[in-house]
């Protein structure tokens, strides 16, 4: 949906309550109607025939009543205008899952002939084994920040960046990456930060990219994903979506607009918790480093001296589990995990070590976090520095943990 420019700015938080919602009252209802409709009744069979033409020739959102369900959906429409609001992007649009939307902004551009695509690791990974494994066509060059202007080619149709990256948090300064890029666009996938640390399309990157599943939602009970560009883009990926037919159930829609609404105030206060756990961690002597991006957020991840398998065994009130952005805290192993799917080598090179583990910071007490982080992880053996009787189980630890990661 496209966004209204006429619109006086609001601040974030005012935005994330109201956008997608400004003719609710004008329709009588408080809440947000739920369109479970999968087509649409029409009488006029010629002029449906003229929208469709139009759909199919322009990519627009047709006007007047919905369609069918692929093509066009009001309740999934009032979330993408939201997040084009919260990024500050012309428009939005909504695909079942990030790894959907990921395939639609791919499939845009090789369309257009631009198969390859030139990105920075680490990214998530499934993200990195689809550009790796060339599924869709593409052909990938890795490499560092520094590198792109000179891997851009005239075939090439995409940049890719994750900042913070997924599962190391590390990051790339966007504006000398889009600068780098010249005409071929950036695109940033924003899942860690979200709008509320980081808005993307201010520091030039034509396409912000969201798995939905995660921030967004917020609750750990919808999968979706989501594209803010600028609305010529979006009528090329909105072609994709109606060809391609990955789009949003529209009850993720209803969920992701409401996880919206809470969406500054859950980043703000999870990230604050992560800071200090963050803090904390990178004084404890179990933990050999702490990775906590500039930009803040939730997301917290260490390298651990002892088994990282011990500390997932050990803990109690954090979830063991891959995902994030849920209220409450989960932690995985991304070697075993997350970034299974990746090449061991490729893994190493982008700094994700056996070692690492990913905690997503919920909304619990950082006091109840703490305890329970600190039992885990003296479950997973003591500090080799230590030297002493501890040392032996630590070295099993660390047999145990290549064995997994498949040596
Ligand atoms: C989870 C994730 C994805 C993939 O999203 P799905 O909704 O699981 O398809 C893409 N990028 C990042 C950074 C993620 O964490």
């Amino acid at each position: 949906m496209k966004t209204d420019a006429s619109t006086t700015p609001r601040a974030l938080a005012t935005e994330a309550v109201h956008a997608g919602r400004e003719d609710l009252a004008a329709l009588g209802v408080h809440a947000p109607p739920l369109d479970l409709s999968t087509t649409y009744p029409s009488y006029d069979s010629r002029a449906e025939a003229a929208r469709i033409d139009e759909f199919a020739t322009t990519g627009a959102q047709p006007d007047g009543p919905p369609i069918y369900a692929r093509l066009d959906n009001p309740t999934t429409a009032r979330f993408e205008s939201a997040l084009a609001r919260l990024e500050g992007a012309g428009s939005a649009v909504a695909f079942a899952s990030g790894m959907a939307a990921l395939t639609a902004v791919l499939l845009v551009r090789s369309s257009m002939g631009l198969r390859h695509v030139v990105a920075v690791r680490p990214l998530y990974g499934c993200s990195d084994h689809l550009l790796n494994a060339g599924l869709l066509g593409t052909e990938v060059t890795w490499v560092d920040p520094a590198g792109i202007a000179d891997a851009i080619r005239p075939d090439t149709g995409l940049v890719m960046v994750e900042t913070p990256a997924n599962p190391t948090l590390a990051e790339v300064d966007i504006r000398a990456v889009a600068q780098a890029c010249g005409s071929v666009p950036l695109l940033v996938d924003n899942t860690f930060a979200t709008p509320v640390l980081q808005r993307p399309v201010e520091h030039g990157a034509r396409i912000v990219l969201h798995s939905a599943t995660k921030y967004l939602g917020g609750h750990g009970d919808v999968m979706g994903g989501v594209v803010a560009c600028d609305e010529e883009f979006a009528r090329l990926l909105r072609q994709v979506r109606f060809a391609t037919g990955g789009v949003l159930h529209p009850l993720a829609g209803y969920l992701l607009l409401r996880g919206l609404s809470t969406l500054p105030v859950r980043v703000r206060a999870a990230s604050a918790t992560a800071a200090e756990l963050a803090r904390r961690l990178a004084a404890d002597p179990r933990v050999a480093k702490v990775h906590y991006p500039k930009v803040g957020g939730a997301m917290v991840a260490f390298d651990v001296h002892g088994d990282p398998h011990a500390v997932i065994a050990g803990v109690r009130l954090i979830t063991p589990a891959v995902s994030l952005g849920s209220v409450d805290s989960l932690i995985q192993h991304p070697a075993s995990i997350s970034h299974r799917i990746v090449a061991e080598g490729d893994r190493r090179t982008a700094g994700v070590s056996d070692r690492l583990l990913r905690m997503s910071v919920g909304l619990e007490d950082t006091e109840d976090l703490w305890r329970d982080l600190c039992g885990a992880l003296s479950a997973a053996g003591p500090a080799e520095v230590a030297g002493s009787a501890g040392s032996a189980r630590t070295e099993g630890g660390i047999v145990r943990s290549l064995h997994s990661a498949g040596l």
